[in-house]
């Protein structure tokens, strides 16, 4: 049995090491504990090197709140009051001597998504939460020292989250990190050090073949632009009746966010709600903490049921215009 699921991890693992094109110098976890597991384990593992830690966005301030309990955190800019927008790259402030620079590719509740990958100072390594857009386009894994992903967005179910990480970060973790979180322990023992989450690696192996087939990462960017087209251009045609807050150029392909009415109207939202829902476009409502809607377009999402649901936005807009 337990050389069986070794070889089933072996087998994903070169199937995730194609696919990504990930260097020889990195390794491949599978882990528990989700997104949420990973901003505890980022500083847990890399935070022993100088103490300190930048970061910035809005899952990133769960992971700022994290890493704070293990050492200092500078934030790379301000909070910000609502996260529509990438603030300007000239108004960072990277220190020379961080552990790492952290931040979110893909901001899943407002719908903002890095289009580029941030400079750091040479010699602090990059660590990426890519939980929301992983799998949705092709990644030069050569810039990062950590990039993570729960698998239940773009690569599988709930349950597994895929670390990929430089062997030269292993081995220095804090001395409080538990062993279910120390990369080096993880990647010694192959994923395997504890019980792995077996269904949901095998269900990561099945939809990483899926990927390969339909024509891998470039296939799968090639995907989601069309799809987030298609959506951000039923808003912007609509004449202020849909609105996204994002800044164009943060614009997310993984997660479009709107309000329906001009301002967003609650009632209006409802009805948008439970009209799509009897259509049988499900699962609109927007993150409890910004409301409004939000399409989640993730790779099992198919360009024909993002026109569906264009072509349900059209309609509404003729029938409640003013
Ligand atoms: N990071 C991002 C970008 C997310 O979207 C989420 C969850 O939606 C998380 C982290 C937290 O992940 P988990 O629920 O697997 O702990």
């Amino acid at each position: 049995m337990t050389q069986q699921r070794n070889r089933n991890i072996q087998g994903i693992n070169t199937e995730f090491l194609g696919l990504r094109n990930v260097p020889a110098n990195y390794k491949v976890l599978f882990v528990q504990g989700g997104g949420t597991g990973q901003f505890a384990a980022v500083p847990l593992n890399l935070m022993s090197r100088t103490g300190k830690a930048d970061l910035h966005g809005s899952w990133s301030s769960k992971a700022a709140k994290e890493a704070s309990k293990y050492g200092a955190v500078n934030l790379v800019f301000p909070k910000l009051e609502k996260y529509t927008t990438i603030p300007e790259k000239s108004t960072w402030k990277l220190d020379p001597e961080a552990a790492y620079v952290y931040y979110c590719a893909n901001e899943t509740v407002e719908g903002v998504e890095f289009q580029y990958v941030p400079e750091v100072p040479q010699g602090v390594p990059l660590v990426c939460d890519m939980s929301s857009n992983f799998f949705s386009r092709p990644v030069d894994v050569s810039k990062f020292g950590v990039i993570y992903g729960g698998a239940q967005k773009n690569i599988g179910c709930s349950g597994v989250t895929v670390v990929v990480v430089r062997e030269d970060l292993l081995g220095c973790p804090l001395p409080v990190c538990p062993a279910v979180l120390d990369y080096g322990i993880m990647a010694k023992n192959k994923s395997l050090y504890n019980t792995p989450p077996t269904f949901a690696i095998h269900v990561v192996g099945e939809v990483l073949a899926w990927v390969k087939r339909e024509g891998g990462l470039e296939e799968m960017q090639r995907r989601s632009i069309e799809k987030s087209k298609m959506l951000y251009g039923v808003i912007d045609e609509s004449a202020g009746f849909y609105n996204n807050p994002v800044d164009v150029a943060a614009r997310s392909r993984m997660n479009v966010v709107f309000r329906v009415g001009e301002g967003g109207k609650d009632d209006l939202e409802a009805n948008f709600i439970s009209q799509a829902a009897a259509q049988g476009l499900l699962s609109l409502k927007g993150h409890r903490s910004v409301g409004g809607i939000r399409a989640s377009i993730y790779n099992a999402i198919t360009s024909d049921d993002v026109r569906r649901l264009c072509e349900f936005m059209r309609t509404f807009l003729k029938a409640n215009k003013l």
